[in-house]
Formats: C-alpha cells, sequence, structure tokens
C-alpha cells in the first residue's frame, strides 16, 4: 500500500520505477528518430526521395522542424498528456526537445497551435505550448500567444483526408498585425498537415515574412 507513494509503474511494461520516472530503462529508447527529409522544406520522409508533395504543390510554411515519429513511446508520452492529464511525462518532453535540438533561424516570435481543448476546458495540459514554451526559453525568443482558433473542429484524425483541409479552413485568425515578423509556430503532432498549413497561412496573411514550424512529431497514418 505505501509502495504507491513511491514507486509508480514504467508505462510500457509495467514494471516498478521510481515515482519520478514515466519508463524504465530498457523501454525509455523506444522513440522514433526522423532521419529522412524533404531537402527543400524538412517535411519527414520514410523513402528517400528530394522533394515532398507539399514542395510540389502548395506550402505556406518555409521550413519544418520535426525530430520524432509519433510512434511507440511518443504516443503513450503525448496521449498521457493530452487525455490522462499526466504531468509527470511533460519531463520527458524536456528530455525530447532537448535530445534533439536544431539550429534554428533568430525568430521574432516563438508560438504555438491552439488548442482544441483549450477553449473549453482552462485545465488541460496543451503539449504543443508546453513545447514552444521550453523552446522559447532554450533559445531565448519571445513566446506570444498569436493565433485563435475561432470553432470548435473536428479532431483532423477521426476525419477522411479529403475532409481535413475543408476542416481547418479559417478555423484560425491571428491575434495580431505581424509585419514583417520571423515565425516559429509549434505544434506536437503533425497528421496531414492541414493545421500547420492553415496556422501558416494566417500568419502570412497577418504580416509575417517567414514561417516555419517545429512539431514534435509526425503521425505514420497516410
Ligand atoms: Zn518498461
Ligand atoms: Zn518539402
Amino acid at each position: 500500500m505505501f509502495d504507491e507513494i513511491f514507486y509508480s509503474e514504467c508505462m510500457k511494461c509495467g514494471i516498478r520505477i521510481d515515482q519520478n520516472r514515466s519508463f524504465c530503462d530498457n523501454c525509455f529508447n523506444d522513440f522514433f528518430p526522423v532521419d529522412k527529409r524533404c531537402d527543400r522544406c524538412g517535411y519527414p520522409l520514410r523513402v528517400d526521395a528530394v522533394f515532398c508533395n507539399n514542395c510540389i504543390t502548395t506550402r505556406y510554411y518555409d521550413r519544418l522542424f520535426i525530430p520524432y515519429w509519433y510512434n511507440g513511446n511518443m504516443k503513450i508520452v503525448l496521449k498521457s498528456i493530452k487525455f490522462r492529464y499526466n504531468l509527470k511525462n511533460a519531463a520527458v518532453l524536456d528530455y525530447l526537445v532537448k535530445k534533439r535540438l536544431f539550429k534554428f533561424d533568430r525568430y521574432d516570435i516563438i508560438t504555438a497551435v491552439p488548442s482544441y481543448f483549450f477553449r473549453r476546458f482552462r485545465r488541460f495540459f496543451h503539449p504543443a505550448e508546453y513545447v514552444a514554451k521550453k523552446l522559447s526559453e532554450i533559445f531565448n525568443i519571445k513566446y506570444e500567444y498569436l493565433l485563435e482558433r475561432k470553432k470548435d473542429t473536428e479532431y483532423q484524425w477521426k476525419l477522411k483526408r479529403k475532409n481535413r483541409v475543408e476542416n481547418i479552413k479559417n478555423a484560425f485568425s491571428p491575434r495580431k498585425e505581424l509585419f514583417d515578423l520571423k515565425i516559429l509556430l509549434v505544434d506536437d503532432i503533425m497528421t496531414t498537415g492541414a493545421t500547420i498549413q492553415e496556422c501558416s497561412r494566417m500568419l502570412k496573411d497577418a504580416g509575417a515574412s517567414k514561417v516555419d514550424c517545429y512539431v514534435l512529431s509526425k503521425g505514420l497514418f497516410r
């Protein structure tokens, strides 16, 4: 009975570990780093290719930085934070961000994609905002809340691909003019990229001269 106070369980295999940890030593390495990218924009690729589809059609962001695939432990960690409010796992996010840092440009503002839940339930922890603030701290760049979610969109992963673009269209609006500013937009998971595209489009409409995106993980469903 007292054990529960001093120990917790590895979220993957269930063995007993220190209470301030999330995974045991064996399971800790089950993260999947992105190692192939589009040369032009940084879009994660699973096969060797020079350009991604977005670079052939349209993209509103300038460059993407995506360190991990949404797989293995990343799924476990993000789900536990989002849906079970397991804040202990925020420490894992710190570790993951610091382990694979990118050489960024000098941005004027770091901002996050607003959460679907955030508007309704303020108590929900929002990983995108958490990661954005972490990057703002590491690189000493101002964090600012720039985009507002105008409508409650359906979760992107619930929708068929063709409906995703429609669902997200005009879902965001910028909160101020961003004349000539360089922005780093942050999110925690990318599905098709429709959200990032729409947010980047909004930021550019508001005057941003550059919008790069940092997304902690990219879904494999596609
Ligand atoms: Zn384990
Ligand atoms: Zn590309």
